[in-house]
């Protein structure tokens, strides 16, 4: 059959089509469109049934196709400004029904009392109208369809040159034929037919589904040739880690690691021994285990004497990490800290202990990668909360590398689809379960005039010796009216808990000023904190079991989901309360989605599918790619299959995410 066509290649242009002269090329090539496999993708942005229906079976504000009788003679009424609506009653299927279109008053000769007429429209079936969109001429059924061309050509005479294609050509490109049985997928050059020239509903939709595939699959399969490329193969880069000395150390530990802490340490470990450079991202939940993980990484690398670098965005995260890797190893290793207030003195000596090798670990923040703090041997570096640094900052620190291994760590959840593809090029670890004997933070929605019974279960955790967090948003623009909202709230707690208990700390406070402050929550001399959102980030005080949030309509689902986080980091029971009177559709689904579960995963898919992929990460900076039919929110199991195809055919046998 094949010998019958002439075999096209995607690449040739469109002016090898029928139709497609030197002129009309120009004019395509004036939306971008080059050559036959554009005119081929270039497709329909609506479809208009021409199938005449039932007007019995329509719903109020269905758009409809349907044929009936004119009854009576129709009348243009002209407004000003030269608008006109024509209006003629007609009986389509037994119901008698005002027909009204606007600025069409040619259609006066066009329809003629006791003749029939069909046309398209929508029904508003409760007043017995329809806004008359336009009058079928054409025969039969099947559909219309309209691309968005701009000015430059009609429809009709676009879909007429991609019927060219299909007329005269034939294909060179499809899906593997195991993957289209396997997923009972068309052939690229059917659906794209279908997907042109559809007879039913049915036909696009399924003709659709297959191009979401294609889409997908593809994009994979380029996806997978650029990790390829960016993973350096080399012996180098086997760092051959004493797995005897590494199981020593994870026997001291003072738990056992969960199951996905296990599989991630494992899959850090491999990429360790491999002879690619690593290139991987841990993400997990907060509170979910990723620092020993890290821990273990770098002990791995130090039984070959080499370092490990670990950067983290604010000064409280290097403390914090200093001091859990501190804990952690004890002396087992050399560790030490680097942020921007380190002395210029111990600084000096820093780097002469870094560029001598008697350091193992360190943990600082920017003040890293600043070009005098040099290595002996600096074999793995991990970046937490990685996307709160520019790419440049991140490669700064990796061209310091003797070995460039690179681990990645995000308290984020990213949303499977969206992992895929933004970070496609890395290999991505995940620890999804938390640690045993975790209890969900238990959260509710309070209503403001049910603040007094949110204040009374405050002060119980207050008289048990526990502490609480009251967060009031800050929203950049209204500064003083956020800080009005804060102090209100302040003086809210302090009727109710008295100066000693509570602390005030906000945004417009000088740092001395807001350190105090968060340093006396800390170390529990005052069990109350009233805040804005300065607190998002780093703090840990596992006494705390209260998070209370005002307005909370106003802060999107990860930032209600890291605060959230601030909490439940004990073994006593954590409660979360928002406070809102949701005004929109949109808050109140936020809020009922925070109260359903603490998953932070599961939050984050919903969260992508409220908000749209292109709103996720704030639009189009993250490089998202654009498909013409697939969609990366709503197309999660296509794009699921298709990797895995993808990863089939290409023989590719990593085993990640
Ligand atoms: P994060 O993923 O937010 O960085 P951390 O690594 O800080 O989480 O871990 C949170 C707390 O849980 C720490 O106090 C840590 O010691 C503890 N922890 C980590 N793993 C386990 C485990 N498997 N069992 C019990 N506690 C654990
Ligand atoms: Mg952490």
């Amino acid at each position: 059959m094949a010998a019958m066509y002439q075999v096209i290649t995607p690449q040739k242009p469109a002016a090898i089509l029928k139709g497609v002269g030197p002129k009309v090329a120009e004019k395509l090539s004036s939306i971008g469109i080059e050559t036959v496999n554009d005119v081929l993708f270039h497709l329909p942005a609506n479809y208009e049934n021409l199938s005449v229906m039932n007007l019995a079976d329509a719903e109020n504000n269905d758009k409809v196709t349907v044929m009936g009788t004119v009854m009576t003679e129709p009348a243009v009424a002209y407004f000003r400004g030269g608008k006109n609506r024509l209006t003629v009653f007609m009986e389509i299927d037994g119901i008698y029904v005002k027909v009204t279109f606007f600025n069409q008053p040619y259609l006066k000769d066009k329809l003629i009392v006791g003749e029939e007429a069909r046309l398209s429209g929508k029904y508003l079936k409760h007043k017995l109208e329809i806004n008359g969109q336009r009058l079928i001429y054409e025969a039969g059924g099947g559909f219309r369809v309209t691309y968005p061309m701009g000015k430059v050509m009609h429809s009709k005479t676009f879909n007429k040159i991609v019927a060219e294609v299909f007329g005269g050509f034939s294909f060179n490109y499809d899906l593997p034929e195991t993957v289209k049985a396997k997923y009972r997928l068309l052939s690229v050059r059917e659906a794209l037919r279908l997907i042109h020239f559809p007879k039913s509903p049915a036909d696009i939709k399924e003709g659709r589904r297959t191009i979401k595939f294609y889409e997908l699959f593809m994009f994979q399969l380029r996806l997978m040739e650029k990790r390829q490329k960016e993973r350096v193969r080399n012996e180098r880069y086997i760092i051959d880690y004493d797995i005897d000395e590494l199981k020593a150390f994870i026997d001291t530990l003072p738990f056992g690691l969960t199951g996905d802490q296990k599989k991630c340490t494992n899959e850090i470990c491999r990429d360790l021994k491999q002879n690619v450079s690593m290139h991987r991202l841990l993400q997990g939940d907060v509170g979910s285990g990723k620092t020993i993980v890290a821990g273990i990484a770098a002990y791995a690398v130090k039984t070959i004497g080499e370092q490990t670098a670990v950067m983290v965005p604010t000064e409280v995260l290097a403390n914090q990490h200093y001091q859990s890797f501190t804990d952690t190893f004890e002396d087992r290793l050399t560790i030490a800290k680097l942020t921007g207030t380190t002395t210029r003195k111990e600084k000096m000596e820093i780097v002469s202990r870094l560029e001598s090798g008697e350091i193992d670990l360190i943990v600082g923040t920017h003040a890293l990668i600043e070009d005098d703090v040099l290595f002996n041997r600096l074999s793995l570096i991990i970046t937490d909360e990685q996307h709160r640094f520019g790419v440049n900052q991140r490669k700064r620190l990796n061209d310091k590398a003797h070995r460039k291994n690179v681990l990645y760590m995000t308290a984020t959840p990213i949303p499977r689809t969206l992992s895929i593809t933004t970070f496609g090029d890395m290999d991505v670890s995940i620890i999804r379960e938390m640690p045993k004997g975790r209890k969900p933070v238990e959260t509710y929605w309070r209503r403001y005039d049910e603040v007094d019974e949110v204040m009374a279960s405050i002060a119980s955790e207050v008289r048990k010796g526990h502490s609480a967090y009251i967060v009031a948003p800050l929203i950049e623009e209204s500064e003083t009216l956020d800080l009005k909202n804060v102090q209100e709230i302040y003086h809210m707690f302090l009727d109710c808990f008295g100066e000693e208990q509570v602390e005030l700390v906000h945004g417009r406070m000088k740092p001395a000023e807001k350190n105090e402050g968060m340093g006396r929550f800390e170390r529990l001399e005052k069990p109350v904190l009233v805040s804005t959102t300065v607190i998002e980030v780093g703090i840990n005080v596992p006494n705390a079991t209260y998070m209370v949030i005002f307005n909370a309509e106003r802060f999107g689902l990860s930032t209600l989901h890291q605060l959230r986080g601030r909490v439940g980091r004990s073994d006593m029971q954590s409660y979360c309360a928002l406070i809102s009177d949701p005004k929109t559709e949109n808050a109140k689904q936020r809020i009922d989605i925070m109260t359903s579960t603490t998953d932070g995963f599961e939050l984050s898919e919903q969260d992508l599918e409220m908000r749209g992929p292109g709103d996720y990460f704030g639009v189009r900076q993250s490089g998202l790619p654009e498909f013409k039919v697939a969609d990366l929110a709503e197309d999660y199991r296509i794009l699921e299959h298709a990797r895995l195809s993808a990863i089939e055919l290409s023989g590719e046998m990593r085993e990640d995410a």
